[in-house]
């Protein structure tokens, strides 16, 4: 079968490879339908990832069908058209029953899929523990609206859902690439009175303002003064930071109001500094990141119902046989690429 690989530092290769077996009774077969391609592949790409194995096949962000299921699989059958969870969790260690399922005490817990073990960007892939890492996707829901759901829409909800918003509150949002976008749908469901979205790129603002009317989009040089201007408590409530870089990551602190939460969501490329002197007194409660991917199931039925729609995401659709073309566009963001799909055929 044809599996895109992380050869080494800085090369991906599209290669010929065995198609995965089951190798513990609580594996499943997937044949992959749709894939895409996250920031978090280009950070292995580069080097950023040192867990990452080379050789492995990468992608961790897919819906398939399930051809085969290990002798102790029980919730998911081959044929069910299934989302399959970045994460593996074994959904019994300390940190999993608590919902913590990001620090799975099994070796291979946590980010494995596309990093330490074959993920997703290839015709067919093994998920360990498949009673916790597929979901199967309700009969009205297409491969197209479940894409994301097992990655960067699951960092969505889990920032939305830890966040602590409420009703009242004026919600900052800093950047809006796709998890940003997925972590702006999230909030929605919260109802805030207020959502300011913070951008740089034109093309980005643009696609917020055109989608999202209701949402306020602010470049980061105005960015404190409009979340002043529309908060009666010297900030915002909550702010979701998920940009990366150190202009953002300050922007985050600076525009929270006294007692906000400041949720971390974004993966930075070096350590941040908390000047903690100039927060005195702000006592602020932060929150960092690491999605805790455990709500696909709800996350699923709240599309079904149509309250969260990803599909306006998908800016561009390639073939397997063409993801070198796609990986070009994604990583250079070329022609206004926001998300791209990875067809089967
Ligand atoms: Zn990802
Ligand atoms: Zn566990």
């Amino acid at each position: 079968m044809l599996a895109y690989t992380y050869v080494e530092h800085g090369k991906f290769e599209l290669q010929e490879k065995v198609k995965p077996e089951i190798q513990n009774s609580r594996d499943a077969i997937v044949r992959v339908t749709l894939s895409s391609i996250c920031t978090s592949d280009l950070h292995i790409k580069h080097g950023s990832v040192p867990r990452a194995v080379p050789g492995i096949t990468v992608g961790h962000e897919m819906v398939g069908v399930v051809e085969e299921v290990g002798s102790d699989v029980t919730l998911v059958r081959p044929g069910d058209r299934v989302t399959v969870n970045v994460e593996t969790f074994c959904g019994e260690c300390f940190f999993c029953k608590r919902g913590y399922v990001n620090n799975c005490t099994d070796p291979n817990g946590g980010w494995a899929l596309g990093c330490r073990i074959d993920g997703g960007q290839a015709e067919y892939v093994r998920v360990p523990y498949a009673d916790q890492g597929l979901n199967r996707i309700p009969d009205i829901v297409s491969d197209e609206q479940a894409l994301f759901v097992g990655d960067v829409l699951a960092t969505g909800f889990w920032a939305a859902r830890i966040s602590e918003i409420s009703e009242d509150d004026t919600v900052l949002i800093i950047g809006a690439g796709p998890t940003g976008i997925c972590t702006l749908l999230c909030v929605m469901l919260k109802k805030p009175s207020c959502i300011i979205i913070c951008e740089k790129s034109p093309e980005r603002i643009r696609f917020v303002r055109e989608h999202y009317p209701d949402v306020l989009v602010v470049e980061p040089e105005k960015c404190k003064d409009v979340v002043l201007n529309n908060s009666n408590h010297r900030g915002a409530d909550v702010v979701l930071e998920v940009a990366g870089s150190e202009e953002t990551f300050r922007i985050a602190w600076e525009c929270a109001r006294p007692n906000a939460v400041v949720t971390i969501v974004a993966l930075y490329d070096n350590p941040q500094l908390l000047p903690l002197p100039d927060m005195y007194g702000k006592n602020l409660i932060f929150k960092t990141g690491g999605v805790d991917g455990c709500d696909c199931a709800e996350i699923l039925s709240l599309i079904e119902k149509g309250k969260i729609n990803t599909i306006p995401l998908i800016t561009h659709r390639f073939p397997l046989s063409e993801i070198e073309t796609a990986y070009r566009m994604f990583e250079n963001k070329l022609d206004g690429v926001i998300k791209v799909a990875i067809t089967d055929k």
